[in-house]
This record gives structure tokens, sequence and C-alpha cells, in this order.
């Protein structure tokens, strides 16, 4: 099974909180492994995409502070690299043929300027269009490109809550021992900037 993981390079702590804790939430929900941030640790990033993991399920992980441009290099000899930028090859362009490797990716979003080493370092630096946009929506749609849409229909094992389905409000299922899931729930610094995601049902 192929593995992907997302580098987020250039976090500025403060400012890119939200921005960066959203890359880490598009990653799990659409079918990436693990958020690599780089050069720095951010545990309040971790700490929410963590508790959005126990809640929702899935074995998605995150780690802090690794050297992108040694973690990057190191990766070559284990899958490919793939760049995200408006400057690259047109996502269409070479998806298959990124899908049809079969290896791993490590998928670099950036967040300001992007250091000119990992244009050089990427096997494919890919664009999502080439207007200027957004490191979350570059990583949705590439990935959605990659899984053909498949990745929207996964079950995520260990799950406490799961959305019902329905035309109007909000229905979610707890699955399992109740006292648990209320306990993630209501678990102080639990998911501070994505409480919308965390309850169980607010009706
Ligand atoms: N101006 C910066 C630069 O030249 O490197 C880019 C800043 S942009 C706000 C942040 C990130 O979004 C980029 O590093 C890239 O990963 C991603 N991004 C933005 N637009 C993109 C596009 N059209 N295709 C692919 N990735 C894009």
């Amino acid at each position: 099974m192929v593995e992907i993981y997302v580098l987020r390079i250039g976090h500025r702590p403060g400012r890119d909180k939200r921005v960066t804790t959203h890359v880490g939430l598009v990653a799990r929900a659409f079918g990436a492994n693990r958020l690599i941030l780089g050069d720095i640790v951010d545990e309040g990033v971790a700490r929410s995409l963590r508790k959005i993991s126990q809640l929702w399920g899935g074995l998605f992980d995150v780690i802090m502070g690794v050297n992108s441009v040694e973690y990057a290099k190191k990766w070559k000899q284990r899958g490919l690299v793939v760049h995200l930028t408006m400057y690259g090859l047109h996502v269409d362009d070479v998806i298959d043929e990124i899908r049809d490797s079969g290896k791993d990716l490590l998928i670099v979003v950036g967040a300001e300027k992007v250091p000119r080493i990992f244009y050089e370092l990427a096997d494919y630096n890919v664009a999502v269009g080439h207007q200027p946009h957004s490191e979350v929506a570059a990583l949705a749609v590439f990935l959605d490109r990659y899984y053909k849409g498949a990745e929207l229909h996964r079950e995520f094992s260990g799950a406490k809550l799961t959305v019902i389905p329905t035309p109007r409000g909000k229905k979610v299922l707890r699955i399992g021992d109740r006292k648990n899931s209320d306990r993630h729930a209501k678990n102080e610094g639990a998911c501070r900037d994505n409480n919308d995601y965390c309850r169980e049902n607010d009706g």
C-alpha cells in the first residue's frame, strides 16, 4: 500500500497555525498518512490534529521539528518528492505517471517563499492550475486527483464519532463507550481551533 506523507515547510507559529492545521486536516481526510511540520515545533497544531484522529479515527500521525531539506533528500531513497507549486507542470499532465509509479509520496507544500532547493530536489513540481491560491486547496485537489475521488468514501478505523448523512441539520453517531467519547470531545484543549469538528452533536 502506497504511503503518502505531507511536508509542511515555512510554518510561522501564531500566524500560520490555522492554515497549517487545515493542511493537516486535509491531509488526513483526503488519504495521506502523516503530516510533517518541517524545521519547527508547534504543539498546538499537533494537539489539534491528534484530537481529531482520536475522535474521527484513522491512523494519521504528526511529527514536528525535522530538518525539511534533509528529510526530503532522504525520502528520495524511499519514494517520490512532489512539490506543489503554481510554477510546476500541470497536475493533469503528471498525475497518472505519479500514481502509476506505485511509489510512496512526500508532498511538499509551502507557506511563504519556498527555498529554491525544493524545486531542485523535487521529482515533480506540480501545479494545481497556474494561478496563485492556497496550500490547503492545492493539497486537496492533488490528493483527490491522485485517488480519483475514492478517498472521500474511506472509512476511518477506530472512529468514536461518525456522521449520519442528513439533508438538513447534523447527525453524529457515537460509536462504542459513550463515556469515552464524551471524555475525548470535552478534553481540555481539544481542537481549540476546530471546535465545529470536535463537538459530538450540537443539534
Ligand atoms: N509565493 C510563494 C512562492 O512563490 O513560493 C507561494 C505562497 S502560497 C500562499 C503557499 C503554498 O501554496 C505554495 O508554497 C504551494 O505549495 C501552494 N500553492 C499555491 N498555489 C498553488 C498552485 N496553483 N498549484 C500548486 N500549489 C500551489
